[in-house]
C-alpha cells in the first residue's frame, strides 16, 4: 500500500481508520479504493439556534456525515451527546458502511448527531433542536439519499419530529426518510427491541458454536438503555443468568442472577429511565466501572465507545465479549484481550440487528404494507444467525479474529460495488 494514511486526534476516527487500513492491506485492496473508502463523501455541519424554555437562546452544533453510498443510500443514527463532533460522526458513519455491507442490506453508511446534554433538556427544547436539525439537514437527507435513525439518547419522539419537519417542508409525507419511528407513525412492530435481540442472538450462536450450555452462562451488561435492556431480556429467555447490569448511576450485581424484568420495569417507570434506586433479591450496588470486571461468561458492553482500552483490558474476566455499543474496545484493548484469549464478537456484526430492523421498516414504508411482529422477528433472527455463522466460518477458515474477518467481508462488498459504479463525483 503506498497511500498516505489518514490519522485523527479523535480516538474513534483514528481507530476506524486503523482498522480499515489493516483489513484493506491484508485483502490487497487497490490504493485508489483505499483512498476513496478512507474518506467520507459528505461531511455536513450546521448550527442549531434554539430558544430555551427560560427565553434565552442557545446555539447547538449539529452534524451529518455520509461516508459511502456505493451500495445504497447512507444509513445510520443521530445521537445526542456532549461529546458528539464531526470526526466522531465520520468514524461512526464509516462503521455503518461496514455494518450495512456485512448485513447484506442495500445501504451505505452515515451518522449524525447534536452536541448537547440531553439530561439537561426539556421535551420541548429537544423538539426544537430536532426540528431545526431536520430543517438544516433537509438538502442532504432522503429515502434514497440518506436515512437517519435513532442512536444514543434518541428514539421514536425524535424521529417523529424529524419526519414531521421534512414532510411539512416538502408538503408530502416522507415516512421512509427516518426509521425507528413509533408504530402508529409508519414504524415497525419489532424495531424497538431489534438491536438488543440481535446482540443476544449473536451471544447465543457463539455459545452454541462453542458447545457452551446456555443455562450455565452468566452475562454482564454495561448500559441499560434500549440495547442493553432487550439484550438482557433475551438472554434470560434463552436460559442464561444476567449477573450484572449498569448505567450512569452504577453497577447492580447479583451472583445468582438479577431480576431483569423488574429492572426493565424500573427503568421504564423512572422519570429519566435510570436504574437509580433499583434493587432485587441478592442485588448489591457496585461502582460504575465494576460491570466490566465481573467474572462471567459473556460481557456485553452496550454503552459508549472506548470503554475497554489499553488501561483496563487486563482487568476483564469475561470469557467472551459481544460488542453491543459501537467501538467499545480500542485497538490497544483488543490486543490485550486477544493475548488473554478472550474472543470478541465485533460491534458491526453484533449490533447490526438495529439497522437490519431499520431496513425492514424502510421496505414497509416504501411499500406501505406492514408485517406482523412475528414476521419481523423471524426474518431478523434468520439474518443475524446467517451473518454470524458466515463470519465465524470465514474467521476459522482464514485463522483470523472475527473482527478482521467481518471487516474483510464487509469491505469486499463495498469495493465490488464501488468498482462496478466507477469514479464520478
Ligand atoms: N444507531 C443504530 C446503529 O448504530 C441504528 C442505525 C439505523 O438503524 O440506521 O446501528
Amino acid at each position: 500500500m503506498s497511500v498516505v494514511k489518514r490519522t485523527s486526534s479523535n480516538v474513534l476516527l483514528d481507530t476506524a481508520l486503523k482498522n480499515f487500513y489493516a483489513a484493506a492491506e491484508e485483502m490487497g485492496l487497490e490504493d485508489g479504493l483505499i483512498e476513496i473508502l478512507s474518506h467520507s463523501e459528505r461531511r455536513t455541519a450546521v448550527s442549531i439556534p434554539v430558544e430555551m424554555d427560560d427565553g434565552t437562546v442557545k446555539v447547538f452544533d449539529g452534524y451529518r456525515v455520509m461516508h459511502n453510498t456505493s451500495i445504497g443510500p447512507a444509513k445510520g443514527g443521530v445521537r445526542f451527546h456532549p461529546e458528539v463532533c464531526l470526526d466522531e460522526c465520520e468514524a461512526l458513519g464509516m462503521m455503518m458502511t461496514w455494518k450495512c455491507s456485512l448485513a447484506g442490506i442495500p445501504y451505505g453508511g452515515g451518522k449524525g448527531g447534536v452536541c448537547c446534554e440531553p439530561l439537561e433538556l426539556s421535551r420541548k427544547e429537544k423538539e426544537r433542536i430536532c426540528r431545526t436539525w431536520a430543517a438544516r439537514m433537509e438538502p442532504v437527507v432522503g429515502a434514497m439519499t440518506d436515512v437517519p435513525a435513532p442512536d444514543v439518547n434518541t428514539g421514536g419522539p425524535e424521529m417523529v419530529w424529524f419526519m414531521d419537519t421534512i414532510s411539512k417542508m416538502r408538503n408530502r409525507l416522507e415516512p421512509a426518510i427516518f426509521t425507528g419511528k413509533p408504530i402508529p407513525l409508519w414504524g415497525s412492530k419489532g424495531r424497538t427491541a431489534a438491536t438488543g435481540y440481535g446482540v443476544a442472538t449473536c451471544a447465543i450462536e457463539l455459545l452454541k458454536n462453542l458447545n457452551f450450555d446456555l443455562a450455565k452462562a452468566t452475562v454482564a451488561i454495561q448500559g441499560f438503555g434500549n440495547v442493553g435492556t432487550y439484550a438482557a431480556l433475551n438472554m434470560i429467555q434463552a436460559g442464561s443468568k444476567v449477573v450484572a447490569i449498569s448505567d450512569i448511576t452504577g453497577t447492580y450485581y447479583a451472583k445468582d442472577g438479577l431480576d431483569v424484568k423488574k429492572a426493565f420495569d424500573h427503568v421504564t417507570n423512572h422519570p429519566k429511565h435510570l436504574l437509580e434506586g433499583f434493587t432485587c433479591p441478592g442485588c448489591q450496588k457496585l461502582d460504575l466501572p465494576e460491570v466490566l470486571y465481573v467474572d462471567c461468561t459473556v460481557l456485553i458492553p452496550a454503552a459508549l465507545e472506548g470503554v475497554i482500552n489499553g488501561k483496563n483490558a487486563d482487568k476483564v474476566k469475561a470469557k467472551y465479549i459481544v460488542e453491543a455499543a459501537n467501538g467499545p474496545v480500542t485497538p490497544e484493548g483488543d490486543a490485550i484481550l486477544d493475548a488473554k484469549g478472550i474472543l470478541v464478537v465485533p460491534d458491526f456484526l453484533a449490533n447490526s440487528g438495529g439497522v437490519i430492523g431499520s431496513y425492514f421498516e424502510w421496505c414497509q414504508d416504501l411499500g406501505g404494507f406492514f408485517w406482523t411482529e412475528e414476521e419481523y422477528n423471524e426474518r431478523l433472527v434468520r439474518i443475524m444467525r446467517d451473518n454470524f455463522q458466515r463470519v465465524w466460518a470465514y474467521s476459522k477458515d482464514k485463522n483470523i479474529k472475527m473482527r478482521r474477518a467481518a471487516f474483510m467481508a464487509a469491505i469486499q462488498r463495498v469495493a465490488d460495488a464501488a468498482r462496478m459504479r466507477g469514479i464520478f463525483l
